[in-house]
């Protein structure tokens, strides 16, 4: 891919913002907005767009606004303000002292609604939705002129001010743009700029009872801010014609819509409707589930914005629809808390492990490296004693050829610690295993036998009576098939198809019972750590003071079976 100076990926959002600053197109400004609806929470897709409209702006030492597009009255909510300004900000981007509110334009939308009025380009119509549907055409049928559309100017405007003084009923009448009922763009069958919904709306209280379109509003919204790139997604290229119509037509200031593609990806719906029902009807915890695409449930789970960013990055700008594989967004995370995660043991489910001939009663403190790829974190001590907890899958009574773990007669390193042969097993009245028997090398101390042995296995612990009590939870992917969307092609499948058919029952398992070593004990909500050979965790907001609670951000790659192949 061509690069520019900064190293950064030539995209053609970057293009266009590169050739309209030389032809001085803006007079070399460039200021972008994020402007989200406050009706849910933020999902990654949103993120998308924050790191595109904000990392345009600082690249060409823009301004970035942070606008909420709260022109519906009905699904908006302080909650989804104050969920969106954190989840921005944990982004990354700046907007400054520009935060602003649509709703805060509403009076000079009306003035410009007056404005077309008086033009003879917009009336007022007394069509129902049922008959505005009749009137408005098919692909191949042009629309029918509603009866309404000759009012006179004089007319629109004392309508237009009775609807707004509150006296005509939801729904009885609308503002609608005189375009083309013909145009092959349905966008431009005359519009509606404003309907009458008798509601209460978030910031402006009962004042208004005629809303804005989002089609009329949002070009005004870019205008007054003054906008010079308008980034949005692609359903709404159809609507730029309407954009450019509205902005010309009131002869404003004029920014430029660009269309961009959305984000999709695999195993992962998207839409804010669809994530409010997994939250409403119990799918999930709640839009912070970790296992949820919101902003706010990638956070809880220990994405870092960081790796957000490099992944946003690397999935880039374009004009095309696309589902990108969710592997891209884990291996984002992997490689940036690979970097920073100190390293800790942690054993899931625990089996003891006893070393008989280590004296009762001791303890030797070893040295544990705390980032291997930083060698700026340090060391930690762990302690080491008689009995320890080892993973229940690093031992077999009856391993197959190929196991190199623990196995009875088998030796393995204990990572930081010594090596172990196991000797014998104990087991309970029905069978079961409940702790496995062996003797240590002390000459192995720090993981080299003087002897120059080897072991083909490393394998973690932790001291049984230092080891802290904790719950883990290991997610899943919340869809079991790539596309949960796309409804089956048998069209009698199709016909009774939801996306919830598609959710997998297993995404999260909650381990109750998990040992950690001492120095995560006092670990505080959002720290993160890698669990050596288990994967990355960061500390659940569930946790309370002697209950950690961790999650699982992510597993490692499969460097395990690398391990066993070099012979640890
Ligand atoms: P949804 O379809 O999930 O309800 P939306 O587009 O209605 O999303 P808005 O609050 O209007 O949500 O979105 C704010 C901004 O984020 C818009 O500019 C929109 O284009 C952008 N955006 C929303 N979803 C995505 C996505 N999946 N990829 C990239 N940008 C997105
Ligand atoms: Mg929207």
């Amino acid at each position: 891919m061509a690069e520019t100076e900064s190293n950064k990926p030539v995209h053609f959002i970057r293009q266009i913002i590169a050739e309209d600053n030389q032809s001085g197109k803006f007079d070399g400004r460039v200021h972008t907005r994020f402007p989200p609806e406050p009706n849910g929470y933020l999902h990654i897709g949103h993120a998308k767009s924050i790191h595109l409209n904000y990392g345009m702006a600082v690249e060409h030492g823009g301004l970035f606004n942070m606008r909420f597009d709260d022109t519906n009255p009905s699904k908006e909510e302080q909650e989804y303000v104050d969920s969106i300004l954190k989840d921005v900000k944990w982004v990354g981007a700046d907007w400054g002292d520009r935060l602003y509110f649509a709703s805060d334009y509403f009076e000079q939308m009306y003035a410009y609604a007056e404005q077309l009025i008086q033009k003879g380009k917009a009336y007022v119509c007394d069509l129902n939705a049922e008959q505005m549907r009749e009137h408005r055409g098919t692909l191949t049928e042009p629309g029918r002129n509603s009866p309404f559309r000759d009012r006179s100017v004089e007319e629109n405007l004392e309508l237009f001010r009775r609807m707004r003084a509150g006296e005509f009923p939801d729904g009885s009448r609308t503002l609608r743009a005189k375009i083309d009922m013909a145009s092959p763009n349905f966008n431009l069958r005359d519009p509606v700029l404003y309907r009458i919904i008798h509601a209460h709306h978030h910031r402006q209280g009962d004042k208004w009872c005629i809303y804005p379109m989002y089609d009329w509003a949002h070009g005004i919204e870019d205008s007054i801010e003054r906008i010079t790139h308008s980034l949005c997604t692609l359903e709404f290229e159809n609507h730029r014609p309407l954009y450019d119509w509205f902005l010309d037509e009131l002869g404003v200031y004029h920014p430029q819509q660009i269309e961009f593609s959305r984000l999709n990806l695999t195993y992962t719906v998207m839409s804010k409707r669809k994530l409010l029902e997994l939250v409403q009807g119990g799918s999930v915890r709640g839009w912070d589930d970790p296992r949820m695409p919101t902003l706010s449930g990638l956070r809880r789970r220990g994405c870092t914005p960081e790796a957000l960013r490099a992944f946003c990055e690397d999935v880039g700008v374009t004009k095309f629809d696309a589902i990108i594989d969710v592997g891209r967004l884990e291996n984002a995370m992997r490689d940036d808390l690979n970097r920073r995660a100190p390293r800790r043991m942690a054993v899931l489910r625990p089996l003891k492990l006893i070393i008989e001939n280590f004296p009762e009663g001791q303890v030797e403190m070893l040295d544990a490296v705390n980032n291997p790829e930083d060698p700026s974190l340090g060391s930690r001590q762990v302690p080491f004693s008689r009995e320890l907890y080892i993973e229940q899958e690093d031992f077999m009574e009856n391993p197959p050829k190929k196991f190199f773990r623990l196995a009875p007669g088998q030796e393995v390193r204990l990572r930081f610690a010594f090596f172990v042969k196991c000797t014998s097993v104990e087991k309970d009245a029905a069978g079961n295993i409940t702790a496995v028997r062996c003797t240590y090398d002390p000459a192995t101390r720090g993981g080299d036998a003087p002897d120059g042995r080897k072991v083909k296995a490393t394998i973690h612990w932790v001291s049984a009576q230092h080891a802290v009590n904790a719950e883990v939870r290991l997610f899943d992917r919340l869809f079991n098939v790539a596309e949960p969307d796309r409804a089956p092609k048998d069209p009698k499948a199709a016909a009774s198809f939801n996306y919830k058919q598609n959710i997998n029952p297993n995404s999260l398992e909650i381990l109750t019972t998990a040992k950690l070593e001492p120095a995560l004990g006092s670990a505080s909500e959002g720290e993160r750590f890698q669990f050596e050979r288990l994967g990355y965790f960061c500390v659940d907001s569930d946790a309370r003071p002697g209950a950690p609670v961790f999650n699982r951000t992510v597993t490692l790659k499969d460097t395990w079976a690398k391990e066993q192949a070099k012979g640890g």
